[in-house]
């Protein structure tokens, strides 16, 4: 009876904060999208919307005050966001993920449990410092390594890709657990902005997910050892930060593929009020990329549910730790990175021109830019050759 009740308060809490999402990507993230992507500066007005309405604390656990989300309320609300920004979407799942490792890999510490009633109280931004000069993607290696002596780290990396680190609270960062340790063996450091000194290195003017903000950087950190995340990056890269990246970004992703085919949707409609009674030539292909945009948004759902039931089901928890799960979130990555792009420049083919034109109610330029970014972030390419190798030997149906 008790579960049962918190189970509608958690629902409802939910309910609401998918309603602020809503409104704030209506009245906040869409009509600042433009400025954001042209100027290549960080949604500031979107998070500051978000951070008021505390969306930054939605995957904080109940006990620690947050409104507990799980995999698929957070993968809706990324995709609600992503329809009027991608990069404010982005931003958020990225917040997501890193907020994800705390709370699922920090509580068996002091420190992590009151950091993580900071973060629902103070609604602290979260970004991610896995890539590394000489690693590039493979998140599983790092060069640089955490050193701790008399009760504090010091730690030093060169990232190539760091998002909206210049913007926020904490970075977690991944590196060797210590000088001595393969490269393999790594530990994620939380590093609070008062700990370091970020020095940029490069620049982001790229085609796509502009509003990021995510150059290179050299960070420079020290701090208490207790801001190391217990256990091992590869358990919470494995069960947490692979899947709740791979699903969130997926959602994201489908966001922006969504927005456009509703432009495109709004574009043959205003044809069809023009000629009464005849469909334009161009419904049908509408029709046709609806249900591409269908089957992708099944893929990030099916895999939402099945991680949230696994969660409460002790026989299935263990299965996200199978080969099995590790392929289907690899070709959820591959699929939903390869399949935006192509939803976006179907929907540019339904609207013509007018979506070409970067200055209509129906401009898609944005929308392909930021898409095609989906199968670099995390190379298709490296996921598949972990899947090909995986295949080697595990034998079942996908
Ligand atoms: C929008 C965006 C935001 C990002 N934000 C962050 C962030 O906040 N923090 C962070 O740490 N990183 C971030 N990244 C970086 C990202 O996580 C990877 O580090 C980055 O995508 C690696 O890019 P790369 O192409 O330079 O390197 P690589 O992955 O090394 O790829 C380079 C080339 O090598 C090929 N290649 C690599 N491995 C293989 C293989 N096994 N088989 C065949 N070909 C292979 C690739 O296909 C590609 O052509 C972000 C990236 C993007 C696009």
């Amino acid at each position: 009876m008790y579960m049962k009740q918190e189970e509608a308060g958690l629902q409802q809490s939910f309910d609401r904060m998918l309603e602020e999402v809503r409104r704030i990507a209506t009245d906040v993230a869409a009509p600042n999208a433009t400025a954001v992507d042209a100027q290549a500066r960080f949604p500031h007005e979107t998070l500051a919307a978000l951070r008021e309405a505390g969306v930054l604390s939605a995957a904080v656990p109940p006990q620690f005050g947050g409104a507990g989300c799980n995999m698929l309320q957070l993968a809706r609300l990324c995709a609600t966001l992503a329809q009027a920004c991608g990069s404010s979407g982005m931003v958020l799942a990225m917040h997501y993920i890193q907020l994800a490792c705390l709370a699922r890999h920090g509580p068996e510490s002091d420190f992590f449990r009151q950091y993580l009633r900071d973060l629902v109280a103070h609604q602290y931004l979260l970004a991610s410092m896995t890539s590394e000069v000489g690693t590039f993607g493979e998140t599983r290696t790092s060069v640089c390594a955490v050193e701790i002596d008399g009760g504090r780290f010091v730690l030093n990396k060169d990232a190539t890709t760091g998002s909206y680190c210049a913007h926020a609270d904490a970075i977690l960062v991944t590196a060797r657990r210590n000088p001595q340790a393969a490269g393999s063996d790594q530990v994620l450091v939380l590093v609070r902005r008062e700990d370091c000194t970020l020095a940029q290195v490069g620049s982001w003017d790229t085609l796509g997910m502009r509003g990021t903000c995510s150059p290179g950087f050299r960070l420079e950190s020290a701090g208490p050892a207790e801001q190391v995340v217990p256990g091992a990056f590869a358990d919470s890269s494995a069960q947490t930060m692979v899947p709740y990246s791979h699903i969130l970004w997926s959602s994201l992703w489908w966001g922006i593929a969504a927005d456009a085919v509703g432009r495109a949707a709004s574009c043959v409609r205003g044809q069809a009020r023009k000629t009464p009674g005849s469909l334009p030539p161009a419904a049908t292909r509408l029709a046709e990329v609806s249900l591409q945009l269908q089957n992708m948004k099944q893929l990030w759902w099916s895999a939402a549910q099945a991680f949230d039931a696994a969660g409460v089901d002790a026989a299935a928890r263990g299965q996200l730790l199978s080969m099995g799960w590790a392929l289907r979130l690899n070709n959820l990555k591959i699929a939903c990175s390869e399949a935006a792009p192509q939803i976006v420049q179907r929907a540019l083919q339904v609207v013509g021109i007018p979506g070409y034109k970067n200055d209509t109610p129906f401009s898609l330029g944005r929308h392909l830019r930021d898409v095609l970014s989906a199968s670099l972030m995390i190379s298709n390419e490296r996921i598949a050759a972990k899947s090909a190798a995986m295949l080697m030997v595990y034998k079942d149906a996908p």
